[in-house]
């Protein structure tokens, strides 16, 4: 029994479980959409909120542009750019066997500064975030102050009084740990088996305490959760249910409003937004696309991508269930090679807040990730790691889905208008050798196919 159903009991009231069940790659445009100005009010936080955690990253901006001197060229602003990609669209179009209207672009979160994935937004903000509230309680800082003051020994030195713990697939951890040594906090990440061995060296490098579990994702958040209730000097940084790093997230999207004018891209109701965001426990894309929301209302369109082995948030929506089952639960067995997707269970508060804020959800198997990862460096010389490209098939899911197309208002000409934004979560961090044998992998896939 799960959740007090038979699996052939579920098979019959909810059928893509049973695609889901098998591994295949499957799409659900969620029939309960809702428009902002009913949906937002879910989230339980406001416009208000994003401007709140923005205005605190301007005032770590001098801070950072110090501390970590990749960050000068953006003045200490944590961002990516955007970038078109004219010559993969052909060859996805020619992939999926379909034709593909509109214009598509990636986010490229791969690059940006510090830890080289999305978790340089939420991660590195709940982390300023505890240093701020942290140091204007001690004393050490005032609001109005230069925040280049906290790289010092003395800041240091205050921090190290305090501990931070966190749980993570390998992303997170490095984001926490990276930033959280910098101030001085002694970190401890905690670990889940199919984090890659160069993130816990790249980790131990920087002082940071690695402590490693047998076993998945769940288990190393439980492990960091019981480490820190012990220790009232320790904050524990709450991957599946943390607002913090939500409204860190949620800040993207602001920014990249900007750069779409700036590239002369108009978003409204005639020109929709598409965005594909790969969806681990959620808080990653949930912010981002909370602040799409905000800044673009009903005119973006957001879509969640997870691996064929990792369905948790499309399980949890789709059956309501959201943190309550797992995976697991129906015998899938939750391993892949998309570091950071590798998660059972979805975040409670991240599917119940944005269920009727998200157009649709789909899965794409680990084979398709390394053969997009070869087709975007043969295409574009991008090179992402396998979870970045799970954004990527996402315009073809659309195009499939007529009845979705219909329900959501969009005719062949808004289509035509329409921008699609893939989010590229991670890479630039990637070693050489490993990267090497993603794109092996990925080519030796591409040309079997090819026969
Ligand atoms: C963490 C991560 C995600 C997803 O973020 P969640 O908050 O776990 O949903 C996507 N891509 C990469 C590379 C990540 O590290």
């Amino acid at each position: 029994m799960i959740s007090g159903k038979t699996l052939e009991g579920w098979y019959a009231s909810h059928p893509l479980i049973r695609d889901l069940v098998a591994l295949q790659e499957t799409s659900w445009f969620n029939p309960a959409v809702a428009p902002v100005a009913q949906a937002l009010g879910d989230v339980g936080l406001t416009a208000a909120d994003v401007a709140d955690a923005s205005a605190r990253l301007a005032r770590f901006a001098s801070y950072l542009q110090r501390a970590f001197p990749e960050t000068a060229g953006s003045k200490g602003i944590i961002e990516s750019d955007i970038q078109p990609l004219l010559q993969l669209s052909p060859l996805l179009a020619e992939r999926y066997g379909q034709a593909l209207q509109g214009a598509l672009w990636l986010k490229r979160d791969s690059h940006l500064p510090i830890s080289g994935s999305i978790k340089a937004r939420g991660g590195i903000y709940e982390v300023l975030k505890h240093a701020e509230d942290l140091a204007l309680a001690g004393g050490l800082l005032a609001l109005d102050d230069d925040y280049a003051v906290l790289d010092s020994d003395r800041a240091r030195a205050f921090f190290g009084q305090y501990k931070i713990a966190v749980g993570s697939t390998g992303n997170l951890g490095m984001s926490i740990g990276i930033m959280g040594a910098a101030l001085g906090f002694q970190v401890t990440v905690h670990m889940s088996a199919d984090a890659r061995q160069w993130k816990k060296d790249r980790l131990r490098s920087h002082g940071v305490t690695v402590v490693e579990y047998a076993s998945d994702y769940s288990v190393a958040v439980e492990q960091g959760r019981k480490q820190a209730e012990a220790d009232p000097t320790c904050h524990f940084v709450d991957d599946e249910n943390s607002v913090n790093l939500f409204l860190g997230y949620s800040v993207a999207a602001e920014r990249l409003k900007g750069q779409l004018t700036q590239a002369g891209i108009a978003v409204d109701a005639q020109h929709p937004l598409f965005v594909y965001l790969p969806c681990g426990v959620g808080g990653a894309p949930g912010g981002v696309a909370f602040g799409l929301k905000l800044a673009f209302g009903d005119a973006v369109h957001c879509i969640f991508a997870e691996p064929t082995h990792s369905p948790c948030m499309f399980l949890g929506v789709y059956t309501g269930l959201h943190d309550k089952i797992s995976v697991q639960d129906f015998g899938i067995d939750n391993v892949t090679a998309a570091d950071g997707l590798a998660v059972g269970r979805a975040s409670g508060f991240v599917g119940q807040a944005m269920q009727r804020l998200l157009d649709g959800f789909y899965t794409v198997s680990d084979e398709e990730l390394y053969c997009l990862l070869a087709l975007m460096e043969r295409s574009e010389g991008l090179r992402l790691e396998p979870s970045a490209l799970a954004g990527v098939p996402g315009i073809a899911r659309v195009h499939a889905d007529r009845g979705y197309q219909a329900r959501a208002g969009l005719d062949s000409q808004t289509m035509a208008n329409a921008t699609h934004l893939v989010w590229a979560t991670g890479g630039n961090m990637v070693p050489a050798d490993e990267m090497q044998a993603y794109l092996a992998k990925g080519r030796q896939l591409l040309e079997n196919a090819a026969g």
